[in-house]
């Protein structure tokens, strides 16, 4: 790998996700025993700053809230790990949390909670000065990440939105917009379900509309033309996490100067082979294994 060519700020959550396995989920007022209990990396902003480091060809920081707590540790560590450089805004509250519940049905019940996620305020935001793009997703509060999507705008750096988790976006955080990515329900909650998916692309209004489609892979509108990328087939074991891998390396090899063709394609190759281990964080894989998939 050269010299990074560009450089990607993340800016978003971190969850330490508590996973215990059991042979049902509890039905209220119920008490069930079940195995032994996983501690992961995870949030959206996280996972997505994971898989814009691993990318490679640019470098990779993230502005997160954590507590001052042993979950913090481990985020700071599969972060660093990653090779992501952190701007650590540090929380009273504990950090971000999701504690997840699988069945051997493989049905699971998640509660999060968002703790130091949520005190991510618009001052928080480090110097823009030589970040090329800024990737924001929805898991810290809105008023944020709209905040810091138009000091983007700006200062010149682009902006590329994962709206997830689906929710409502107001008019201003999409006007400084450059790059909105959606899966099939979020893009139903911003623009509803009727016409093609073009004409929904369209209804956006952001310069490049992309729309991920599982194992039928993606499709954009860039300045009013489609763009087709079929997923990379692979037998899918775990998708936990596609979605984030996706925005991740998208962001990454925009950054380090791909056309978005190219870029769509690295995107999409990285996340058909994290949907094949299991996990978030450790699921994401390092370029020149992407590189060995798409030969
Ligand atoms: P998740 O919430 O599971 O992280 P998501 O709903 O945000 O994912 P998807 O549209 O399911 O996003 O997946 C994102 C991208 O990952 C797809 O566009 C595709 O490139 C890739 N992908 C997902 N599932 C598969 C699969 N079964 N086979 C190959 N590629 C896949």
């Amino acid at each position: 790998m050269g010299e990074p060519g560009g450089r990607v700020l993340v800016a978003g959550s971190a969850n330490a996700d508590f996973v215990v396995h059991a042979a049902h989920i509890p039905a209220p007022g119920e008490t069930v025993l079940g195995g032994d209990l996983a501690i992961v990396p995870g949030g959206k902003g996280a996972n997505q700053a994971v898989a814009a480091a691993r990318a490679g060809g640019a470098s990779t920081a993230m502005l997160v809230a954590l507590g001052d707590d042993a979950a913090a540790g481990i985020l700071e560590a599969s972060l660093t790990g990653a090779g992501v450089a952190l701007h650590i805004v540090r929380s009273a509250r504990a950090t971000g949390a999701a504690l997840i519940t699988v069945s051997d049905a493989a049905e699971n019940a998640i509660t999060v909670a968002p703790g130091a996620n949520a005190d991510l305020a618009p001052g928080h935001l480090p110097t823009l000065s030589g970040v090329d793009w800024l990737m924001l997703q929805l898991e810290t509060p809105i008023e944020t990440v709209t905040a810091y999507a138009r000091a983007a705008r700006r200062a010149g750096v682009k902006v590329m939105l994962n709206v997830a988790p689906a929710q409502a976006v107001p008019a201003e955080l999409l006007a400084a917009v450059d790059v909105l990515v959606a899966n099939e329900e979020e893009l139903a909650v911003l623009v509803g379900q009727a016409g093609s998916l073009a004409d929904r692309l369209a209804k956006l209004d952001v310069p490049t509309a992309i729309v991920t489609l599982g194992a039928r892979g993606c499709c954009a509108l860039v300045d009013g033309r489609i763009v087709l990328q079929p997923a990379f087939r692979v037998t899918a074991t775990d998708t936990t996490a596609a979605g984030d891998t996706f925005c991740g390396t998208l962001a990454a090899a925009l950054a380090r100067g791909d056309a978005l063709a190219a870029a769509l394609a690295a995107a999409s190759a990285a996340a058909a082979l994290a949907t094949t281990r299991p996990g978030a964080q450790s699921s994401i894989p390092a370029r020149a294994e992407v590189k060995a998939f798409m030969a």
